[in-house]
């Protein structure tokens, strides 16, 4: 893409300092827009602030990295900690205002979903909630497969160690045999934990995840020993553990934790605020659109729009 310069400077509010709001701030300075980013958070990042604890996830420290010093080149005026209200953006402060608020995560209607055993992949991967020894994961989408990555993990990461990397895959860098790989059964560490990873699709677990990649996360755990269970039907939460049902069979599953992975949907109640006010007002990324892990359409949708503005 060619970012030309603006014809026309305008005073650019952009709510939301995830992926998209990143784009989109860093792109609209950089063609000569004034803008001003806030996040209700301390630090910018949004999602991706979760995604880089996720052990295969790591370079995501690096996109943030390249947004703080985008920010920083393109001078854009960053207001964290400030969760933004409708009334502070209309007025003659701005000219165009974004909406990029992101996503929230979805709570499935389960008997006993407000149980204490039921926590948040949130929760799970800003490690405020504890996980137990036996847990179920309800939904494997992209997000459940990465909290059975968090929780099923120990030691370095292969993203991050080679030999890890090496040992986990059967792979050889320096001897160069054929194929790169040694032939010798991959070194993989089973996790002390009991994981079920569930989902309610007939379809195979998994069979969602990206075409090129989806195999190495299923396999990797399959190895750890994650147990991975699809159609079924999730009946309730309690004491005893999680009661699911499947292929007419209604069993107990004795776990400590259930952590719920069951979508996301766009937080839009900002937008909503303003449209009602007929301000100048777009919105980008998860916000328009919750789309599981798709940070790259976010980033996408932002650029184009940050081009024409
Ligand atoms: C564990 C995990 C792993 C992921 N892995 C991948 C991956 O591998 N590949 C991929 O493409 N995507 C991945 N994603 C998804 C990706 O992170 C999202 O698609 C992306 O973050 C969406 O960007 P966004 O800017 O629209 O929203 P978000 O990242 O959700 O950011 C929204 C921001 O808006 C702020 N906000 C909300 N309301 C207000 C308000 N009123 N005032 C001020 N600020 C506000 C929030 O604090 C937040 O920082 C992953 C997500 C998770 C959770």
């Amino acid at each position: 893409m060619n970012y030309l310069p603006a014809k026309l400077k305008k005073r650019i509010a952009v709510v939301g300092a995830g992926p998209a709001g990143l784009a989109y701030a860093t792109i609209a300075a950089e063609r000569g827009h004034q803008v001003t980013l806030f996040d209700a958070a301390e630090e910018i990042g949004g999602q991706f602030n979760l995604a880089k604890k996720i052990p295969g996830k790591e370079e995501f420290y690096e996109t943030l990295r390249y947004f703080r010093r985008m920010l920083e080149l393109h001078d854009v005026d960053l207001k964290l900690g400030q969760a933004v209200i409708a009334e502070e953006l209309i007025g003659d402060l701005f000219d165009h205002v974004v909406i990029a608020t992101g996503v929230v995560p979805r709570k499935p209607a389960i008997e006993g979903i407000n149980h204490e055993k039921a926590v948040l992949y949130i929760d799970v991967i800003n490690g405020t909630k504890p996980v137990g020894d036996k847990v179920a994961v309800i939904g494997a989408g992209g997000i459940g497969f990465d909290v059975c990555e968090l929780i099923s993990h120990s030691g370095s990461s292969g993203a991050v160690d080679r030999n890890v990397f090496a040992r986990e895959w059967g792979i050889d860098f320096d001897n160069h045999p054929r194929g790169g790989v040694t032939g010798v059964e991959p070194v993989v560490a089973k996790t002390d934990r009991e994981i079920w990873l569930l989902q309610r699709k007939v379809t195979p677990v998994g069979r969602g995840l990206g075409l090129t990649t989806g195999w190495t996360h299923r396999l990797s755990l399959a190895r750890r020993g994650v147990k991975m269970l699809n159609a079924v039907e999730y009946v309730k939460i309690d004491d005893a553990g999680l009661h699911v049902r499947r292929e007419e069979k209604t069993e107990v599953l004795p776990v400590d934790t259930v952590i719920i992975c069951a979508g996301q949907q766009s937080e839009r109640s900002l937008f909503d605020r303003l449209r009602d006010s007929d301000f100048p007002v777009e919105l980008i990324g998860g916000a328009y659109k919750a789309a599981e892990l798709d940070a790259k359409a976010a980033i996408k949708q932002a650029s184009y729009l940050a081009a024409e503005v």
